[in-house]
């Protein structure tokens, strides 16, 4: 009795592991692995549905829970030793601000703080100004802030159609949560910035946990996408002396702007569809009046979701009519070295203009689909998508093992019980 017992439970538990073990390996199956597998798909749900990419999801304990405020991990020491090395430089006589700014703050804005009062040119001595307008006549600077957004493919399908590159703020959160997307921007040639971890009012934070928020955005993306941003944009342009000081300290230069479109402020009250449709067309109106005759100009524009890429993609052909050139702001600045990496270069504006709009850029190759990752999952709780699809990764492979050890074991009990009786 206890033989067949013992025959029949080994014999169950090798037919329940396989059939596990069939699924998950359908499942993986599924998973996309490449920036170019990734770009081909053109459903947007499936676009958005959380993917493993082991190379990122296998270090996410090494960052910030994704989404969440950033600030120096225990046991980072090389981003303990970059803080050491650089918190002497930062200005230690200027406010932490709230937001919104508090009545006592001085009229005369001492911290050139562009949330109080638009300020770009820096009071602190030693600073670089803020970039606000692409410096060459007739040409706008043109970006997208808060991506790599996840169902973006449909927009730079759009700008490849027209050989048009872009400068692309990253949020490293999103990187996180979309690693091959922000391949994407890298493999076709765009530029891409840091746009901070979690997207916070840097000017609300400590100075560490300022450091913290470009440290780990600039880390992430290099993990990501292999390259190390050199300029950055500070999210609702909330930035001051002390924040541009840890910028400069990191060597990121700030990109501001002086039109915004709203895209990503529709709130359906103050700021509905029609307000960003005419900002967009008070915009080219005063591009067609000559007022970026000798100057060019930066317009903020998103890559937030579908409406601001949509209107992104409407207002193009007469951005196109209204400027004689749209080109990466790295690119309007002739900064042919944006990454910290010299294997990557952007082309100077007079080649741009003349047709060729990438030099050194490649696509990314990885070769990540084996199922080869360890399962260091030590990401925090969190609601995001990202650590979501890394963890889901960890527990497949998890599973994957269990299900081996099972079959194992089934098999073992099934010839000690043969044996044994
Ligand atoms: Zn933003």
């Amino acid at each position: 009795m206890l033989p067949t017992i013992l025959r029949c439970l080994s014999v169950a538990l090798l037919i329940f592991s396989s059939l596990q073990l069939q699924v998950i390996a359908q499942a993986s199956t599924a998973n996309r692995t490449t920036e170019t597998e990734e770009a081909a798909i053109t459903d947007p749900d499936q676009e958005c549905s959380p993917y493993g990419y082991p190379p990122v999801g296998n270090q996410l304990g090494s960052f910030p829970p994704i989404w969440e405020a950033a600030s120096i991990l225990q046991n980072d020491s090389a981003a303990q030793a970059k803080w050491n090395s650089i918190s002497g430089s930062i200005p230690s006589n200027i406010s932490v601000k709230t937001e919104p700014p508090a009545s006592d703050y001085p009229s005369s804005d001492p911290d050139c703080w562009w949330t109080y009062s638009l300020c770009t040119t820096p009071k602190l001595s030693g600073l670089p100004l803020d970039v606000t307008a692409a410096p060459e006549p007739s040409t706008l600077g043109y970006g997208f802030d808060d991506g790599p957004n996840c169902s973006h493919n449909a927009f730079y399908d759009f700008l490849q159609s027209q050989n048009q590159k872009a400068t692309f703020y990253f949020i490293g959160s999103n990187v996180a949560d979309w690693p091959l997307e922000a391949q994407r921007a890298l493999a076709e040639g765009h530029e891409i910035c840091a746009h901070t971890w979690s997207h916070p009012y840097m000017t609300t934070f400590s100075s560490e946990a300022a450091f913290a928020e470009l440290w780990y955005c600039m880390q992430m993306i290099k993990l990501a996408v292999g390259v190390t941003p050199t300029c950055w944009r500070p999210p609702y342009g909330d930035v001051d002396d002390r924040i541009r000081s840890i910028a400069h300290a990191l060597g990121l230069q700030t990109i501001m702007w002086e039109y915004d479109s709203e895209d990503a402020d529709v709130n359906g009250n103050s700021i509905t569809d029609q307000t960003v449709e005419n900002n967009y067309n008070n915009f080219i109106q005063t591009a067609n009046n000559g007022t970026f005759n000798s100057t060019g100009a930066i317009i903020l524009s998103h890559e937030l979701n579908n409406f601001t890429m949509s209107e992104a993609v409407k207002f193009y052909p007469q951005l196109k009519t209204s400027f004689q050139h749209l080109v990466p702001v790295g690119v309007s600045l002739n900064k042919t070295q944006p990454y910290v990496e010299t294997n990557y270069s952007l082309p100077t504006f007079a080649q741009y203009v003349s047709g060729i709009v990438t030099t050194n850029g490649t696509r990314v190759s990885n070769s990540t689909s084996s199922g080869s990752s360890t399962p260091t999952s030590s990401n925090p709780g969190t609601s995001s998508t990202a650590s979501s699809a890394a963890s889901s990764s960890n527990a497949a492979d998890r599973a994957v093992d269990i299900g081996v050890v099972r079959i194992l074991l089934g098999m073992l009990f099934l010839i000690a019980s043969w044996y044994m009786f």
